[in-house]
């Protein structure tokens, strides 16, 4: 009996090449001048980390692309990864005012992936840890809710361990995606802009007992 034929490299890497490509640089200037930038911004409190939209998507109208990203990534350290794989067709995209004078609303995922790629492509550093307060704090899970708590407690100041048990840090952006809408290597590289501020990271660590955690962190 003949198996199955297995894909070619060139087949594989176009069943799997970018659902949405990223956007040129005269492409998401256009695209941002376009927005509205409204006063209470529905697809600002569309949003479930509740993003400035129209804040960042102005620095990217001023062609501020690392003001624009500090914007997107103080709201939510995972705004690389939300950039490609958010619903964003029923949060602020739906939500964007230009549906109701049936246009298409504003591209708001695309112009994020577009500030938030440049810091990453550029390895720009947008924030830095707080001054020490001698707090430890443990963190069980590095999936995006761990290593969200991780970077805020270190931006404040906190000594942070994160425990995890599988090899890979990330959680559901590492394992959880299919490739044509996030790439494993973005999911790594967001990760390690927190990991940056100092964040102490233990892989392939099952935490059994909460009593040692407690007797060494606050
Ligand atoms: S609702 Fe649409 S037009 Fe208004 S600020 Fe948001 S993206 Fe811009």
């Amino acid at each position: 009996m003949q198996g199955p034929n297995p894909l070619s490299d060139e087949q594989l890497a176009a069943n799997f090449a970018d659902i949405a490509p990223p956007l040129t640089s005269d492409a998401a200037l256009l695209e941002a001048n376009k927005c509205l930038f409204c006063y209470d911004a529905p697809c600002t409190i569309a949003c479930p980390t509740h993003i400035d939209v129209p804040a960042f998507i102005k620095k990217i109208a001023t062609g501020n692309l690392r003001g624009s990203a500090r914007v997107i990534l103080d709201a939510n350290p995972f705004g690389h990864s939300c950039a490609r794989a958010c619903p964003v067709e029923v949060l602020c995209e739906g939500a964007c005012v230009l549906n109701d004078r049936d246009e298409q609303p504003i591209k708001i995922a695309l112009l994020q992936r577009h500030a938030t790629d440049y810091v990453l492509e550029h390895k720009v550093t947008l924030f830095a840890p707080g001054a020490q307060t001698g707090k430890r704090v443990a963190i069980v899970g590095a999936g995006p809710a761990g290593l969200a708590c991780a970077r805020d407690l270190r931006r404040r100041g906190h000594a942070v361990t994160v425990f995890e048990a599988q090899s890979q840090p990330g959680g559901l952006n590492t394992y959880g995606i299919a490739e044509y809408k996030l790439k494993s290597n973005v999911a790594i590289a967001e990760v390690q802009d927190i990991l940056d501020l100092g964040v102490e990271l233990k892989l392939g660590v099952t935490v059994s007992s909460i009593d040692d955690l407690l007797a060494r962190y606050e």
